[in-house]
C-alpha cells in the first residue's frame, strides 16, 4: 500500500492511495495537467487510478476534477451535498456515486470508510483506507475539529494524513481580518497544530508508522512550529515518522 501527497495546502490538494497496482485519487484540487506531472514525478504514473474520491466542494479540493475524471475515464465519488455544490462542473464527468458520510464501501481493492468532518461546507467527510492486507491509512484534513467518527477511524491507521493547518498565536497576531480568523479558529474551520496534536495522541498506537501534517497555513503556521507541536506527541513513538507537507512539496510512504 502506499499513500502520496501530490500537492496539500489553500492552494490545492491531492493525494493519491495505491494498493496492488490500483489507486483512488483523493481530491482533485490542482490542474490535471499539474497532477499527471507530479503523478510521474512521484513515480506513481503507471498506478491504475479507478476513481476520484472527493472530501468536499471547496475549490481547492475540485479545482481539476472535471478535466481529471473525463481524461482517467473514472468515476467520482462523493458526498450528495459535496456533488450538488459543484453539479455543473460534473455534468460531463464519466460517472457521480454518491456516498453517505458515514459510508463503507470498496474501490480499487480496498476498503473504504467515509467519516464526517467539521467544516463550513455542504457535506464534508475523510476517509479512511483499508488494503487486503489490513494496512490502513486514515487522511482527515479541513475540519475544525476531530469529530467522534474520525477519532475512531484515527484509532489503529498504520499512516495518517492530518490537517495541522495554524498556530493559533500566529493566527491571532497574524494579518488576516477578524472574521476570517474566526472562521479558520471555529468549529467548521481548520484545525491547528494543537488539536492535530491532541489526535495524534489519542490515535498514537505501535503500528503508527507514518504520519504527515497536511494543509499548513502559509500565513498562520511554519514548518517548524508544526513539527514542534506534532513530534512532542510522538516522542515517545520513536517508530513512528513524521514528515511536515509544506506547500508544492510532494510526500510519500509506502507499507
Ligand atoms: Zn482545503
Ligand atoms: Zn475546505
Amino acid at each position: 500500500m502506499r499513500l502520496t501527497v501530490l500537492a496539500s495546502g489553500s492552494s490545492g490538494n491531492a493525494t493519491l492511495v495505491e494498493s496492488g497496482g490500483r489507486a483512488i485519487l483523493l481530491d482533485a484540487g490542482i490542474s490535471a495537467r499539474e497532477t499527471l506531472r507530479r503523478l510521474t514525478v512521484a513515480g506513481g504514473a503507471d498506478a491504475r487510478i479507478e476513481a476520484i474520491v472527493l472530501t468536499h466542494e471547496h475549490s481547492d479540493h475540485v479545482r481539476g476534477v472535471r478535466v481529471l475524471a473525463r481524461k482517467l475515464g473514472v468515476p467520482v465519488y462523493g458526498t450528495a451535498g459535496t456533488l450538488q455544490a459543484i453539479a455543473s462542473s460534473l455534468a460531463d464527468v464519466p460517472e457521480t456515486v454518491t456516498i453517505d458520510r458515514r459510508d463503507r464501501f470498496s474501490l480499487a481493492g480496498m476498503k473504504i470508510t467515509a467519516f464526517p468532518s467539521s467544516h463550513d461546507a455542504a457535506d464534508p467527510c475523510g476517509y479512511g483506507f483499508e488494503s487486503r492486507r489490513g494496512h490502513r491509512v486514515v487522511v482527515t484534513t479541513d475540519t475544525g475539529v476531530i469529530t467522534a467518527e474520525a477519532a475512531e477511524a484515527l484509532a489503529g491507521a498504520h499512516v495518517i494524513g492530518i490537517e495541522a493547518n495554524h498556530d493559533r498565536l500566529m493566527l491571532d497576531t497574524g494579518p488576516y481580518p477578524p472574521f476570517l480568523k474566526r472562521r479558520i479558529a471555529g468549529g467548521t474551520g481548520h484545525l491547528s497544530n494543537d488539536a492535530a496534536a491532541d489526535a495524534l495522541r489519542a490515535a498514537a498506537w505501535r503500528g503508527l508508522s507514518q504520519v504527515f501534517a497536511m494543509h499548513i497555513s502559509e500565513q498562520n503556521n511554519s514548518p517548524q512550529a508544526a513539527q514542534a507541536a506534532l513530534a512532542r506527541t510522538l516522542r515517545s513513538q520513536s517508530h513512528t515518522t513524521l514528515e511536515i507537507v509544506c506547500r508544492g512539496q510532494i510526500a510519500g510512504c509506502s507499507l
